[in-house]
Protein backbone atom coordinates (compact mmCIF):
# COMPACT_ATOMS: atom_id res chain seq x y z
CA UNK A 1 0.00 0.00 0.00
CA UNK A 2 1.60 3.27 -1.24
CA UNK A 3 2.20 5.81 1.69
CA UNK A 4 0.51 9.05 1.44
CA UNK A 5 2.20 11.29 3.37
CA UNK A 6 -0.20 13.95 5.25
CA UNK A 7 -0.09 17.14 5.72
CA UNK A 8 -1.08 19.36 9.05
CA UNK A 9 -4.16 21.16 8.12
CA UNK A 10 -3.31 24.76 8.93
CA UNK A 11 -0.06 24.22 7.04
CA UNK A 12 -1.85 23.48 3.87
CA UNK A 13 -3.58 26.73 4.12
CA UNK A 14 -0.84 28.16 5.03
CA UNK A 15 1.02 26.96 1.87
CA UNK A 16 -1.92 27.36 -0.07
CA UNK A 17 -1.86 31.21 0.75
CA UNK A 18 2.04 31.77 0.06
CA UNK A 19 1.53 29.97 -3.10
CA UNK A 20 -1.57 32.60 -3.85
CA UNK A 21 0.54 35.30 -3.10
CA UNK A 22 3.18 33.80 -6.13
CA UNK A 23 0.58 33.60 -8.44
CA UNK A 24 -0.57 37.01 -7.77
CA UNK A 25 2.77 38.20 -8.39
CA UNK A 26 3.50 35.79 -11.38
CA UNK A 27 -0.03 37.46 -13.06
CA UNK A 28 1.21 40.97 -12.59
CA UNK A 29 4.58 40.14 -14.40
CA UNK A 30 3.05 38.11 -17.37
CA UNK A 31 0.82 41.53 -17.37
CA UNK A 32 3.91 43.80 -17.38
CA UNK A 33 5.16 41.63 -20.46
CA UNK A 34 1.66 42.79 -22.09
CA UNK A 35 2.41 46.44 -21.54
CA UNK A 36 2.16 47.19 -25.18
CA UNK A 37 -1.18 46.25 -25.03
CA UNK A 38 -2.67 48.41 -22.21
CA UNK A 39 -5.97 47.13 -21.15
CA UNK A 40 -4.54 43.31 -21.22
CA UNK A 41 -1.89 44.44 -19.02
CA UNK A 42 -4.66 45.78 -16.43
CA UNK A 43 -6.50 43.10 -16.48
CA UNK A 44 -3.58 40.83 -15.43
CA UNK A 45 -2.31 43.29 -12.91
CA UNK A 46 -6.48 43.70 -10.95
CA UNK A 47 -6.05 39.58 -11.67
CA UNK A 48 -2.91 39.77 -9.87
CA UNK A 49 -4.31 42.10 -6.89
CA UNK A 50 -7.21 39.46 -6.77
CA UNK A 51 -4.55 36.71 -6.36
CA UNK A 52 -3.22 38.78 -3.57
CA UNK A 53 -6.03 40.33 -2.13
CA UNK A 54 -7.47 36.89 -1.89
CA UNK A 55 -4.46 35.35 -0.36
CA UNK A 56 -4.57 37.82 2.57
CA UNK A 57 -8.83 36.67 3.45
CA UNK A 58 -6.72 33.13 2.96
CA UNK A 59 -4.29 34.40 6.13
CA UNK A 60 -6.54 35.80 8.12
CA UNK A 61 -9.10 33.06 7.76
CA UNK A 62 -6.08 30.93 8.90
CA UNK A 63 -5.92 33.39 12.15
CA UNK A 64 -9.34 32.60 12.71
CA UNK A 65 -8.70 28.67 12.33
CA UNK A 66 -5.99 28.73 14.57
CA UNK A 67 -7.95 30.35 17.32
CA UNK A 68 -10.48 27.48 16.95
CA UNK A 69 -7.70 24.75 16.70
CA UNK A 70 -7.02 22.41 19.56
CA UNK A 71 -3.25 22.84 21.15
CA UNK A 72 -1.56 19.83 21.95
CA UNK A 73 1.71 18.20 21.95
CA UNK A 74 2.19 15.21 19.53
CA UNK A 75 3.05 12.00 21.05
CA UNK A 76 5.96 11.18 17.89
CA UNK A 77 7.60 14.60 18.92
CA UNK A 78 6.58 15.93 21.76
CA UNK A 79 6.47 19.66 20.06
CA UNK A 80 3.33 21.71 20.47
CA UNK A 81 1.04 21.19 17.18
CA UNK A 82 -2.43 22.85 16.47
CA UNK A 83 -4.58 20.36 15.13
CA UNK A 84 -8.05 20.84 13.35
CA UNK A 85 -10.99 18.90 13.04
CA UNK A 86 -11.17 15.01 14.71
CA UNK A 87 -8.09 14.00 12.68
CA UNK A 88 -4.93 15.84 11.26
CA UNK A 89 -1.26 15.31 11.52
CA UNK A 90 1.81 17.02 12.75
CA UNK A 91 3.01 20.35 12.25
CA UNK A 92 6.55 19.00 12.64
CA UNK A 93 6.84 15.10 11.99
CA UNK A 94 3.20 14.69 10.02
CA UNK A 95 2.40 12.25 12.43
CA UNK A 96 -1.70 11.19 12.04
CA UNK A 97 -3.25 12.53 15.11
CA UNK A 98 -6.78 11.58 16.23
CA UNK A 99 -9.05 13.58 19.10
CA UNK A 100 -11.60 10.34 19.28
CA UNK A 101 -10.04 7.23 21.07
CA UNK A 102 -12.38 5.19 18.82
CA UNK A 103 -10.71 6.18 16.11
CA UNK A 104 -6.99 5.24 17.55
CA UNK A 105 -4.83 2.95 15.69
CA UNK A 106 -7.38 2.50 12.71
CA UNK A 107 -5.85 3.50 9.02
CA UNK A 108 -5.65 6.99 8.78
CA UNK A 109 -8.57 8.48 6.75
CA UNK A 110 -9.68 11.94 6.09
CA UNK A 111 -13.39 11.25 5.87
CA UNK A 112 -13.39 10.78 9.48
CA UNK A 113 -13.60 14.75 9.64
CA UNK A 114 -16.69 15.16 7.24
CA UNK A 115 -18.99 11.82 8.44
CA UNK A 116 -18.83 8.65 9.92
CA UNK A 117 -17.69 5.91 7.89
CA UNK A 118 -20.43 4.03 6.47
CA UNK A 119 -18.60 0.47 5.55
CA UNK A 120 -15.40 -0.44 6.86
CA UNK A 121 -12.71 -0.76 4.29
CA UNK A 122 -11.29 -3.54 3.53
CA UNK A 123 -7.13 -3.88 2.99
ZN1 LIG B 1 5.02 15.41 15.73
Amino acid sequence: MAEITYKNKINRIRSFALGLIFLGFGIMYVGILFRKIEWLMLIFIILGTLAIVFSTVVYFWIGLLSTRAVQIICPTCEKPTKMLGRVDACMHCKQPLTLDKDLEGKEFDESYNSKKKKDQKSR
